[in-house]
């Protein structure tokens, strides 16, 4: 079996329709995907409709933005409702910030010479209330300013560089409540891309299992081969499930393909144990 459970649709920052989406984890041997969009959820219901037509089964999920610490902590939600009115309401209000932010990234690229960016990063958002970085990253590599993706996110966007600016998200305590009362497990996403020491990371461990966390993602696109036993070795210190997923976005694009994924280490308990 193979499980795939983090990946994004044209809800938030992938390109791919969550139809298109979930066909292209079918064709590459997928049989558990999770669609798992930033801070959105209205994506699901045609996932699960295309899912039904092929031999895959979709799991609701959400990619909650969060800030812990002055940090940006992403919370995966799986097997949710995607219903549930206190997770669209939570998702509403984190979305709701974005627009602002945008504007706020827009202004700083302008102040370096680069003009358009609302424009131009707006044009790329199927969803006009989900602005991520991506779509300012997409422009970037579009309009010839930077080579690839990955290279944005080194020049730009990211902290002390030009286009970046500071957001607070929803609390670490109330992605949990939200993703509880609508039924999910919560999983800590991509932990080793937190450029944080091993002090800061089991404070950020110890607290999310306080708060009733289920999961960390061990295996998953972000993650280096030898960062895997690390993030394994986390999950049994702090009982935690393990679980697996690309965070694909785009075909072509640099990032993990669906499926393409080695598996759990064998101490790791997967999060879908039970299901
Ligand atoms: P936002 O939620 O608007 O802050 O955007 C975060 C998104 O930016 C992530 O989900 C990724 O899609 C993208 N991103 C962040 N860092 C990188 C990176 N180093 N390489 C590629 N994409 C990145
Ligand atoms: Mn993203
Ligand atoms: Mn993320
Ligand atoms: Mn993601």
């Amino acid at each position: 079996m193979i499980f795939d459970l983090h990946s994004h649709s044209t809800a938030s920052d992938g390109v791919l329709s969550p139809p298109e989406l979930v066909a292209r984890a079918a064709q590459q041997g997928v049989n558990v995907l999770a669609l798992t969009d930033h801070d959105e959820i209205k994506g699901v219901s045609d996932a699960r409709a295309a899912a039904a037509e092929l031999d895959i089964d979709l799991v609701a999920g959400v990619e909650i933005s969060t800030t812990w610490a002055g940090r940006t902590i992403h919370i995966v939600g799986l097997r949710v409702d995607p219903e549930h009115p206190v997770l669209l309401e939570g998702l509403r209000i984190n979305r709701s910030g974005r627009r602002d932010r945008a504007q706020r990234m827009a202004d700083a690229l302008a102040g370096v010479g680069i003009p358009g960016a609302m424009q131009g990063a707006m044009q790329l958002a199927a969803n006009d209330e989900l602005i991520s970085r991506t779509h300012f990253a997409r422009f970037l590599v579009e309009k010839g300013y930077v080579k690839n993706l990955k290279t944005v996110f080194k020049k730009f966007l990211v902290r002390g560089k030009p286009g970046y600016v500071s957001h607070q998200w929803a609390s670490l305590a109330d992605a949990l409540a939200w993703i509880h009362q609508a039924g999910g497990v919560a999983v800590l996403a991509h932990p080793g891309r937190y450029e944080m020491g091993k002090e800061k990371m089991s404070l950020l461990m110890a607290e999310f299992k306080e708060l009733g966390g289920e999961a960390i993602e061990v295996v998953t696109g972000s993650h280096t081969p030898d960062q895997v036993p690390i993030f394994a070795a986390y999950a049994e210190r702090y009982d935690l499930l393990a679980s697996v997923g690309s965070d694909f976005h785009a075909p072509g694009e640099g990032g993990r393909e669906l499926g393409r994924l080695m598996p759990l280490p064998e101490c790791c308990r997967p999060v879908w144990q039970d299901w």
